[in-house]
């Protein structure tokens, strides 16, 4: 038997099922599809090549390979003008951005760069192709990357999508056809490309910009069919809209619209309900993010976020924080006319996703914090417990989650004196 790909991460349960192997395998052994806990993995036929290693080359979870922050180093360091911050990576600047137009910004997961940037960088032909997600038209697998050439087909792109969907199909066709492209991806997923790219010369000319998402985790396809079962009674869908805005509430407090393929059922849970217990929780997350660091897509040439800031959140229509690490990315946002830009302090990007670096260090490499220690340690059994079985499971999910909430409340004590004392200072030092 050959040595490839699934020796080194599947069968080690690390795979995120980015499809990236299955693209650049010269000889088509491998095809993804999904496994039994809802997530795609690479599929092996006969006729695996005894000395290849092109698979094992691209893939971000085999360990020899160079990480996120050693290729963003050969891609970024020389850039002009280029800054570097330990956890956001390479930037050349960092901005707030939100769409102009009201109607607008609501149809984007948050302030609407994605859209903007995507739209641009076809109208000022930086690319001819744009590589993202879009809704597939099939209930076993609600999305799927595709290429888009015309901007208006962009305005069925936006949003965010907490569903596995895998590169292999659009990474052959940048390989077969000549051209400028851009994709938009998860941080992992921006790492493969990279990892690829220096071994496949057309990814690497072909592929011009990088758009990362930052990314706490990912969710099985499970997580989004236990979810809808309970909202509208069945999980045959014919779509999900994951981010729907809700006017005067907080911007953190958006809905997960479900639409079953009889389109008769559409319904609204909200994000303060059952949604966020199970998104916190690490119910349905795939075990490979347990493994991974990277929160703000080191190796992406513009990285978008929502604006996790106090400020921005009041606003229910949504703010962008953006990190771009390049001039021309930078610049092409600058000139965009759909959008308000606006410069922001490094340090606040940084703050608007701490608690997301923490959690993903804490998980990764443990933490001192024994509340910290307690609540992982319930959390890993819940992603478990509901990757072998969530229905059967759910009884005992639920005791965890108690657990975790009592672990909260124990902590919140703890930490009250503390928090009361640093109050009163605060208020006596503004007041003097
Ligand atoms: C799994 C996941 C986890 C995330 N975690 C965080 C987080 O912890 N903190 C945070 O601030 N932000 C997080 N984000 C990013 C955030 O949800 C928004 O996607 C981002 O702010 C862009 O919003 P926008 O309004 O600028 O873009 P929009 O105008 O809505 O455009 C978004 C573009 O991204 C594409 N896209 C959506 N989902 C995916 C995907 N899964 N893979 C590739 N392309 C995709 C869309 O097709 C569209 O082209 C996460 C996103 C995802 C998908
Ligand atoms: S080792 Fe080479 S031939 Fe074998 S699966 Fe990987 S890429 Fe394909
Ligand atoms: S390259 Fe992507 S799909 Fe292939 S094994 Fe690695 S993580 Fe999984
Ligand atoms: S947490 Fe890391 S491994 Fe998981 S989807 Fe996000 S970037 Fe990929």
């Amino acid at each position: 038997m050959s040595f490839n790909i699934i020796q080194t991460t599947v069968l080690k349960d690390q795979c995120i099922g980015c499809g990236t192997c299955d693209a650049v395998c010269p000889v088509d052994v491998l095809k993804m599809d999904f496994n039994s806990i809802g997530m795609y993995e690479p599929i092996e036929s006969e006729g695996c090549l005894d000395k290849c290693t092109l698979c094992m080359d691209a893939c971000p979870f085999v360990e020899e390979n160079k990480d996120e922050k050693e290729l963003a180093k050969n891609i970024y360091e020389n850039e002009d003008n280029i800054l570097f911050h330990k956890d956001l990576g390479y930037f050349v600047n960092t901005y707030e951005v939100h769409k102009k137009d009201t109607t607008e910004r609501l149809k984007s997961a948050s302030g609407g760069a994605g859209h903007s940037l995507l739209k641009n960088l076809l109208e000022q032909q930086a690319v001819d192709t744009i590589l993202t997600i879009e809704s597939n038209n099939d209930p076993d697998k609600l999305f799927k990357f595709s290429h888009f050439k015309e901007i208006k087909e962009l305005e069925k792109i936006r949003g965010s999508v907490y569903y596995p969907t895998e590169m292999s199909e659009v990474l052959d066709y940048v390989i077969k056809n000549d051209g400028k492209y851009a994709i938009t991806t998860l941080p992992c997923f921006a790492k493969a490309i990279r990892l690829a790219q220096e071994k496949n010369s057309k990814l690497r000319k072909r592929i011009k910009f990088v758009i990362g998402l930052v990314c706490g985790q990912m969710k099985t396809k499970e997580f989004t069919h236990a979810l809808a079962k309970n909202a509208i009674g069945t999980d045959r869908l014919k779509t999900v809209n994951f981010r729907v805005k809700q006017e005067n509430k907080s911007a953190m407090n958006f809905g997960f619209e479900f639409t079953s393929i009889d389109q008769k059922k559409v319904n609204r849970l909200s994000n303060a309900d059952m949604p966020s217990k199970l998104w916190g929780s690490r119910a349905f997350t795939p075990n490979a993010c347990n493994s991974c660091t990277d929160v703000f897509a080191h190796c992406a040439d513009i990285v978008l976020m929502d604006a996790w800031l106090p400020n921005y959140m009041k606003d229910y229509k949504g703010h962008s924080l953006v990190v771009a690490r390049t001039n021309e990315t930078s610049k092409i946002l600058k000139n965009a006319s759909d959008i308000d830009v606006k410069e922001i302090a490094y340090e606040k990007v940084f703050l608007s996703q701490k608690p997301v670096v923490d959690n993903k260090n804490a998980i990764y490499y443990g933490s001192k914090n024994i509340f910290t220690q307690l609540t992982n340690k319930q959390k890993l059994k819940i992603q478990k417990l509901s990757n072998i079985n969530y229905e059967k499971n759910k009884p005992e999910i639920d005791l965890l989650f108690n657990k975790i909430r009592q672990i909260q409340k124990i902590y919140f004590l703890v930490r009250l004196p503390k928090r009361v004392v640093l109050k009163i200072f605060r208020i006596l030092k503004g007041s003097r």
